[in-house]
């Protein structure tokens, strides 16, 4: 994304409020009981950026950082403190290591070719193993094939396939890593993601990997009421009009109005990250007043119900309900899915 010109105010925003990611990372370093949480900020943090938000967790005293690649790692190495960890998620590859050689990051081996290329390195590592998810890691039965002596492994991790649900899978992921203990020696261990930690101490281990719930989201019912949102998108109103009983909005015709009533356009669309599926569905608000998303959301523009607030005029500003676990249920997309799709044209305003 090119740098935006400072002297043309984005048409809409969003408000990242720094006070609650920090309250959610205590909270969840809390409910770790004595483990230290982590923080997953993969995929520029889940879209919010990267920086700001290793910065305030750096403040609050988060020391471990989980990202996807090395390039993630090349935005925030200059910002790390020392004795920091930032882990790589997706490991290390070939054309990775020239990076990787002078970085103070460390992939998590994640096979054992992986762990064959890193075994030259005498830098430290971490290892994932696969305990029932079949997506990285080694398998318990190839554990014995590591370079074990040449390895200076730091956490020993696995990653839970269903922490969100209660299901029998959490247990056998919990009893395959708990099997691997003996046959593979790190300085600590890690199991728990957000929903993971909320499944008691046995899942704790020395080190917890909150991703989600650090920005907001809530996928179990333990956290609701201890999870702050964190991410308010803000939409400007480019023109309002009043409607004639009969009269049709937007692409295809998705919403008929019944009798006469004003709505207002919205300079924000599904190019933001505000997707087709909060048609008819979405809400906005001012000032209490809640103002429905009529028809089709279009790639730069939203039409709402101003009903309520006849009042606002173009010029005035409007709050989108966008607390996850309410958005995911309006629009059925995964709350992963709204944080991490908030789009780059989104102005990022850190309160
Ligand atoms: C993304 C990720 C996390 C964080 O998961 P959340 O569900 O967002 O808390 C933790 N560990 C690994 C390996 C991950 O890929």
């Amino acid at each position: 994304m090119s740098e935006k010109h400072p002297n043309i105010p984005a048409t809409a925003k969003v408000l990242l409020n720094s006070e609650a990611l920090i309250q959610n990372w205590d909270m969840l370093n809390r409910l770790s009981g004595s483990a230290n949480a982590g923080a997953a900020v993969k995929a520029d943090a889940y879209g919010l950026g990267v920086r700001p938000v290793v910065e305030h967790l750096q403040k609050s005293g988060c020391k471990d950082f989980f990202v996807a690649n090395w390039q993630e790692v090349s935005e925030i190495e200059d910002i790390v403190a020392d004795g920091t960890n930032v882990s790589v998620l997706n490991g290390i590859r070939d054309t990775d290591m020239e990076y990787a050689l002078n970085s103070r990051a460390k992939p998590v081996l994640n096979s054992l070719k992986q762990a064959q290329l890193w075994r030259s390195t005498s830098k430290p590592c971490d290892v994932m193993i696969e305990t029932g998810m079949n997506r990285l890691g080694i398998e318990i039965r190839d554990l014995d094939q590591l370079p074990s002596d040449d390895l200076n492994v730091d956490i020993v991790m696995s990653h839970l396939a269903s922490a969100d649900e209660d299901c029998p899978q959490n247990q056998q992921q919990l009893e395959a890593f708990l099997d691997s203990a003996p046959i593979i020696n790190g300085n600590r261990r890690s199991l728990a993601n957000s929903a993971g930690i909320t499944l008691g101490n046995a899942y704790h281990f020395d080190s917890t990997r909150p991703g989600l719930a650090l920005y907001g989201g809530i996928q179990r019912d333990e956290l609701v009421g201890k999870i702050m949102q964190v991410a308010k998108p803000l939409a400007e109103i480019i023109q309002t009009r009043s409607l004639k009983p009969g009269d049709r909005v937007g692409y295809n015709a998705q919403y008929i109005a019944e009798k006469g009533h004003d709505i207002a356009i919205l300079a924000m669309g599904y190019a933001d990250g505000y997707l087709r599926g909060f048609s008819n569905t979405g809400c906005f608000t001012h000032e209490e007043k809640r103002l429905a998303v009529l028809g089709r959301v279009s790639m730069d523009l939203i039409a709402i119900d101003i009903s309520e607030a006849p009042n606002l005029k173009s010029g005035d500003w409007v709050e989108c309900e966008y607390d996850l676990p309410t958005a995911s249920e309006q629009s059925g997309l995964s709350q992963y899915e709204l944080i991490t799709g908030l789009g780059q044209r989104l102005e990022r305003i850190w309160t």
